[in-house]
């Protein structure tokens, strides 16, 4: 397996365009479908090789083997492979979770005392980090910011500015971060730009418009079943290598291994994807403008009424539409909960969970669940109102049977008459 065969002389532009490109990993056997490499070492052939791998000398690539399944795993490496053809990077490596691959990415290219200016509206686990891990255990600090208030981005970035870091689309107030203007205000104060590009696969493709590097939770869309926790970094191959490096790699020392097994099985859902997400935002929209109609505090980035919806326009791929996810605002939290309650217990809409990017419906409701990490002051700061309900869109049952289900409990608590 080696690098040099992934490379077609001209990379497409298209995402799905680039998957189709892959060589076809076969099982060993000859089956249409890789072998799970399951072994956590690898015979060395002969005994001068070992130091002379350890010293990174000698890898698959150069005539020698793999070395560890911590390091480095060849089934773990295709669903890296297919991860960065659809993020148009050129490497990727993937890990057992979406916060072990932010934390890496943070890690590999943040020392003690630098600095993160970042959105203030993140995913909870990332908040955290950012607000209260990295300051207490590493003395790397960050400032959070309006993301879409360009001079605030600018003037929050000091002369210890390593990291500009956004979500593509926030969560939950689902508004698109405007990603080339961040990637020219990062690298104007000499900083990268990460982003998280778990709620948009496909519809937005970060590196397109300026981003330095990409992180995924495969836990969502990508894997699409919420059977398996696992994340990944995409970047230039120069910087996905370092995250390995014996000494000083953070995937390599803090260990956020993946299973080769789950990477086999993530690996079998990249190639419907696509198919997923066209069909997860179908069905969103249809909800957001019948939702809409019916006077219901909606918001959905494929409405035109969305403060993002034009820029959406211009940066995303319209084929894909505008993402899986809305939000309805119930009012309080009470509205909020009862509508879920009967939307799961009566109607059998869908199911009152955390988490995003299901076949069926998930729905939570933000402010007490999975931005709870945020103080109540921080919660306002964002925008995310106590009865806002966040919906992932799934695409089991038909589109009338769910929406008669939506629309019977919406009426039930009072939202519409
Ligand atoms: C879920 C999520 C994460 C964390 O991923 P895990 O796989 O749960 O570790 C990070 N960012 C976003 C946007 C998420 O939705």
């Amino acid at each position: 397996m080696s690098k040099e065969q992934n490379t077609s002389a001209v990379t497409p532009s298209d995402p799905v365009e680039r998957l189709a490109t892959l060589r076809h990993e076969f099982g060993e056997h000859g089956g249409v479908n890789m072998s799970i490499e399951a072994s956590t070492t690898f015979t060395v052939m002969e005994a001068g090789t070992m130091p002379e791998i350890f010293q990174g000398r000698l890898g698959p690539d150069d005539g020698g083997c793999f070395l560890y399944g911590r390091h480095f795993n060849p089934t773990v490496y295709v669903l890296g492979r297919q991860l960065a053809a659809l993020e148009g990077a050129e490497a990727g490596y993937c890990t057992g979770s979406g916060l072990g691959a932010i934390s890496c990415a943070l890690l590999g290219m943040l020392n003690q005392g630098d600095h993160v200016v970042a959105s203030d509206t993140l995913y909870g686990g990332t908040y955290a980090m950012l607000a209260e891990f990295l300051p207490a255990k590493c003395g790397i600090t960050t400032t959070f910011v309006d993301i879409g208030d360009r001079e605030a981005v600018a003037a929050a970035c000091t002369d210890r500015t390593k990291v500009v870091y956004a979500e593509s689309l926030s969560n939950p107030t689902l508004r698109l971060a405007n990603l080339p203007m961040l990637a020219e205000v990062a690298h104007a104060h000499d900083a990268k730009l990460i982003v998280d590009n778990t709620f948009t696969p496909l519809a937005i493709t970060p590196m397109e418009h300026g981003a330095d590097v990409v992180v995924h939770s495969l836990t969502k869309f990508v894997n699409g079943a919420s059977d398996f926790i696992a994340g990944a970094v995409c970047g230039t191959a120069e910087f996905v290598g370092s995250l390995m490096d014996l000494h000083m790699g953070p995937l390599m020392i803090l260990g956020p291994t993946m299973d080769p097994q789950v990477a086999h099985s993530i690996s079998l859902r990249i190639p419907h994807l696509p198919i997923r997400m066209v069909e997860h935002a179908r069905r969103a929209q249809l909800f957001a403008e019948r939702l809409l109609e019916a006077g219901v505090d909606v918001s959905y980035p494929g409405l035109p009424q969305h403060e993002d919806h034009e820029l959406f326009r211009e940066i995303g791929r319209p084929e894909y539409g505008f993402g899986g996810l809305l939000t309805i605002d119930a009012g309080s939290r009470e509205r909020a909960e009862s509508l879920m309650d009967d939307l799961q217990n009566t109607e059998g809409f869908g199911f009152m969970a955390v988490s995003l990017g299901y076949f069926d419906t998930l729905m939570s409701c933000s402010a007490s669940s999975t931005s709870s990490e945020m103080s109540d002051d921080a919660l306002r700061a964002a925008g995310i109102a106590p009865g806002l309900l966040r919906m992932s869109i799934g695409f089991t049952g038909s589109c009338e049977q769910r929406w008669q289900q939506l629309e019977r409990a919406l009426t039930r608590v009072g939202l519409i008459s």
